[in-house]
């Protein structure tokens, strides 16, 4: 599988092409005002006219070390409740879970 290139909203480029189009609002349009502004305008009915490709959210949790009732260790992902049997002692150091794919970066408050 080809390795995905920046996913971006189209939206948002949307709205930031219209506010570098308005730069060129002025009261005495030059010939290089209208074609910047022409230009601008083309590129965002360009935008509207690529196909969006399917893509879904970066979901994003954290390992949860826990021991069961039989004494043994687990890290368990807090996204999915996906479990990792812990050998170690120390919480799981996998960067994404196995099972659901999160990327366990998040942040955990305390
Ligand atoms: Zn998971």
């Amino acid at each position: 599988m080809a390795k995905l290139d920046k996913v971006i909203r189209a939206d948002e480029v949307k709205v930031e092409l219209k506010k570098f189009r308005s730069w060129f609002d002025v009261p005495f349009q030059t010939p290089q005002d209208k074609l910047a502004k022409a230009v601008i305008k083309q590129c965002i009915e360009i935008i509207d006219k690529l196909k969006p490709v399917e893509a879904e959210p970066i979901k994003h949790a954290h390992w949860m070390f826990y021991m069961d009732e039989s004494g043994e260790w687990w890290d368990k992902c807090s996204g999915c409740g996906g479990k990792i049997r812990n050998e170690g002692g120390y919480c799981c150091d996998l960067p994404r879970c196995p099972n659901c794919g999160a990327h366990m970066d998040e942040e955990v408050a305390g």
